[in-house]
């Protein structure tokens, strides 16, 4: 492509020539230069606007850039629809953006802050919130996690890890339940899978540790959790079982 002046229009107004390639080539006019002249455009008769074939309209108008051969001869004023002289100067003369540009500061100034004093003030949390796991016992203190293992299956990090055996009386509890908190992903499939409501991710996400060991998570941790947090789990499951 070439930049080339065109005689008619100024020093600021220039007309884009396309390759002069086998292809049709279009003579092209940015409508930021057009702005700087009120002259009626004319098509540039150009060696390569001769050769071009086709007198369609361009697919570019829509896009903001005028093709003076798409219209010749057809006046384009620049400034319709935007403020008049009269308004600019009105602007210009009293300082008006300065003064709004003030009084949004202003504004700002007295409006409540975004900001919150975390950690002594936090923000709400969904009852849908997966953060630390936990497990659940019934009232009972029975746990419920009957060794299903379809959250294991499920968990697309392989997190979890159960081993199992039966009771005498007959019942299948877990005898082992890790959870590898550096690989979890809290995707919530686990909750999601189990049939008892026995694992799931409570609101705490305060559990940074110092050590990576910290992290593995046995049955007794993840027990001494559920216990803990049994109330705000009792009551997110509610809040959420319109959706279950
Ligand atoms: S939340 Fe997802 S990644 Fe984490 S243990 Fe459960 S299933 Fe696995
Ligand atoms: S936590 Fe739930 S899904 Fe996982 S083994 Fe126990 S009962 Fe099955």
């Amino acid at each position: 492509m070439a930049f080339v002046r065109h005689p008619s229009l100024g020093l600021s107004t220039r007309l884009l020539l396309s390759r002069a390639t086998g292809t049709p080539s279009v003579t092209l006019v940015s409508l930021r230069h057009l702005s700087t002249s009120r002259r009626t455009l004319q098509a540039q008769p150009t060696h390569s606007t001769r050769d071009s074939p086709t007198h369609a309209k361009s697919p570019r108008l829509e896009t903001g850039v005028y093709s003076a051969r798409d219209e010749p001869g057809k006046y384009v004023n620049p400034y319709e629809g935007g403020p008049s002289a009269l308004e600019k100067a009105a602007h210009l003369f009293f300082f008006t953006e300065i003064v709004r540009g003030m009084w949004l500061v202003l504004e700002q100034f007295f409006r409540p802050p975004y900001t919150i004093m975390y950690p002594f003030e936090k923000g709400p949390l969904s009852p849908r919130f997966r953060g630390e796991h936990a497990l659940r016992r019934y009232p009972s203190g029975e746990e419920r996690c009957i060794a299903c293992k379809l959250c294991e299956a499920i968990c697309p990090a392989q997190a979890i890890t159960i081993e199992s055996e039966a009771r005498l009386d007959g019942s299948r509890r877990t005898t082992k339940y890790d959870i590898d908190m550096t690989k979890c992903i809290y995707c919530g499939f686990c909750q999601e899978a189990c049939p008892v409501d026995a694992i799931v991710e409570t609101q705490n996400q305060e559990f940074s540790t110092e050590t990576r060991e910290e992290l593995l998570y046995n049955k007794e941790k993840l027990l001494a959790i559920g216990d803990r947090a049994e109330a705000e789990i009792a009551a997110n499951l509610h809040a959420d079982h319109v959706y279950r």
